[in-house]
This record gives structure tokens, C-alpha cells and sequence, in this order.
């Protein structure tokens, strides 16, 4: 009988990460247009199939993701990104090198701001980061690459154009 068990923490814990897990689960797609060689992610799934601007029909691959774990995952980096900026206006933006910086920079801080509200939007709540230490919360994350900058790449956003040719790695995911 099920209600007639001892409790069991690590069980309880199991099931709770469960049910943590399931609120939060969301699909995102990615699209590519073979003819103009463009890849972009969206969090509007189409059973319909849909046609890029350029008026060819794009291939689209969809893919599960934690939307919680990708929200803690963008959050830590929009901190790294934000700390980058001030030490770049720090640095007195009127060195030549320091302006292309910046503007890498709140490139990809505005990117990493389009992907949360995205996130967002397709779970539609606001989406708080995961508790605890980030080197502690890292071992347990979908992380695949962390970048020169020190960003990481989700196993969602780490070169989204493999899924769209399994031939040349051999896999397909
Ligand atoms: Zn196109």
C-alpha cells in the first residue's frame, strides 16, 4: 500500500524535483532556412510548418527544455555581463577598444534579456533562478560550453546548427 509507507526524505526530495520539473517543462523550436543559411529559435510551436521571410519553408526542430534551469542559466550570465559593462564604463569608453567591448557587450546582454523573456512568455510566469551556490548548481546544469567571456551555453543554445545536419556529426538531437 502506497499511504502505508515510511516517509523517505530522499524520496519525498525525488518527487518534489519531480513535480518541480514537470510545472516548468516548455518546448522551444529552432528554425533554419536552408536557402538563406539562418538559424533563430522560437517559443511559438506551428503544426502548420512556416515559411521564412525569404518566403522558403524553414526546417524546424523542437526540443524540451527546463524553463527554470535556462531562466537560472541567463540570469547568471546577464550578472557576468552586467559587472563586464561597468567595468568597461570603469575603463573610460573613449578608448576605441573599449567601445567595440561595450557594444559587444549590450549585444549580448540584450540577447540574454530576449531569450528570459522568451522563457517566459512560453511558460508564462515569471521565472525565478534556481536556489543555491552557482558552482554547486553548475554541476547539475544542461551547461555545455562556457565561452572567452566566461558565459555559458545551455545544451539548447550550444550550436544550434548541428541539429539540423546529422550526416556530418552523425548524430541528430
Ligand atoms: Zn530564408
Amino acid at each position: 500500500m502506497h499511504m502505508a509507507e515510511p516517509i523517505n526524505l530522499e524520496a519525498f526530495r525525488q518527487k518534489k524535483a519531480q513535480k518541480l520539473q514537470k510545472n516548468w517543462l516548455g518546448r522551444f523550436v529552432w528554425l533554419y532556412c536552408p536557402a538563406c543559411e539562418t538559424i533563430e529559435y522560437s517559443e511559438v510551436l506551428s503544426s502548420f510548418g512556416r515559411k521564412h521571410k525569404c518566403g522558403t519553408t524553414v526546417e524546424e526542430q523542437e526540443v524540451e527544455l527546463d524553463l527554470s534551469v535556462e531562466a537560472t542559466i541567463t540570469l547568471y550570465n546577464l550578472g557576468i555581463i552586467q559587472a563586464k559593462l561597468a567595468e568597461a564604463k570603469k575603463g573610460g569608453l573613449l578608448k576605441l577598444a573599449m567601445k567595440g567591448m561595450y557594444k559587444l557587450l549590450k549585444q549580448l546582454e540584450e540577447n540574454e534579456k530576449t531569450y528570459l523573456a522568451r522563457l517566459e512568455a512560453a511558460g508564462n510566469c515569471r521565472l525565478e533562478p534556481l536556489e543555491g551556490e552557482w558552482e554547486e548548481l553548475k554541476k547539475n546544469l544542461p551547461i555545455k560550453e562556457t565561452n572567452v567571456l566566461g558565459l555559458e551555453v545551455s545544451e539548447f543554445r550550444f550550436d544550434p546548427m548541428r541539429r539540423f545536419r546529422p550526416n556530418q556529426k552523425g548524430e541528430r538531437e
